[in-house]
């Protein structure tokens, strides 16, 4: 494995921008739903190979069941999200021509599809760090992983394909956790009383009574929330890094300042318009007006 490209050491990164790490659907070549496999199960009706069409895939990259993705079965497609490197692989890397046009170039489309989907998510992340430290180094940091990850990603097919993506993860998440210390320590300032010890990484929560507590500044990267009860609960300043919110309730929750949260948690769990959402994510369509 080829370690990643490093930039310089003494440029200012550039801030970071989320625009690009938002899927186009229509810019891209169904990369989602063609790379990567799935299995029966109650988020996805069929089985699925990656690397094959799914049965339910028009010839021109639509899905014939779109409208109606969790009445048939395909829950776990609604909550897919690429971070926009479906378009990026397919108009930049692959110049447009799709799969289909060029079967050969398939594979590797695929493999690229999978390793820009990584990276992407890392710099959806990475901008977020960028933007909350108050730390000019960390800040600096965060900005030049994210100036590493697009030159990876700008190297064209075979770059990207021998890049050594763990490496990279590597030190994206010690950035990331560097900065969620400091933004929770912000958020807890005045005592972390308020904080039991059951909510730590990794913890299993699922189907817990969070209702109505104070959060705030709780680090729960990677915890089981599954069908947890957080109703209006004040989340600022929590780390929800990998958080599994899949029927999470967080109706009247304040999630406006939580940290590290995407529209694909945020689109597994249930909550309404009373839930207040950071400003660039947007309420699931499925949830409900109570
Ligand atoms: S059901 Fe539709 S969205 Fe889901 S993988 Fe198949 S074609 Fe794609």
């Amino acid at each position: 494995m080829r370690p990643a490209p490093t930039s310089s050491t003494t440029d200012t990164p550039p801030p970071l921008d989320r625009r690009s790490l938002r899927p186009d659907c229509t810019n891209c070549f169904a990369l989602c739903c063609t790379a990567l496999g799935f299995s029966r199960s109650a988020d996805f009706a069929v089985d699925k190979p990656a690397g094959t069409p799914c049965r339910n895939l028009a010839s021109d990259f639509s899905c014939t069941i779109h409208e109606a993705l969790r009445p048939r079965g395909f829950r776990g497609c609604t909550v897919f999200d690429c971070f926009g490197a479906g378009q990026r692989v397919s108009r930049g890397l692959f110049g447009g021509i799709s799969w289909a046009a060029d079967p050969e170039s398939g594979m590797d489309m695929f493999a690229a599809f999978k390793t820009a989907r990584q990276l992407h998510e890392m710099l959806w992340y990475l901008e977020e760090a960028q933007g909350r430290t108050f730390d000019p180094e960390a800040r600096h940091r965060a900005g030049r992983l994210g100036a590493t990850i697009e030159a990876a990603m700008g190297g064209g097919v075979q770059q990207l394909l021998g890049l050594d993506v763990e490496e990279v993860h590597a030190s994206v998440r010690a950035v990331l956790i560097e900065i969620s210390e400091e933004v929770r320590m912000s958020y807890s300032a005045a005592g972390r009383e308020h904080l039991d010890a059951a909510l730590v990484p990794g913890a299993d929560l699922i189907g817990g009574n969070l209702r109505s507590r104070r959060l705030c500044g709780a680090d729960l990267r990677g915890a089981y929330l599954i069908g947890a009860d957080l109703r209006f609960s004040d989340l600022s300043g929590v780390d929800l890094l990998g958080a599994d919110l899949r029927d999470a309730r967080l109706d009247g929750a304040d999630l406006s300042r939580a940290l590290y949260l995407t529209q694909s948690q945020l689109d597994a769990a249930g909550g309404s318009r009373a839930t207040r959402l950071p400003a660039d994510l947007k309420m699931p369509a499925h949830w409900g007006d109570s």
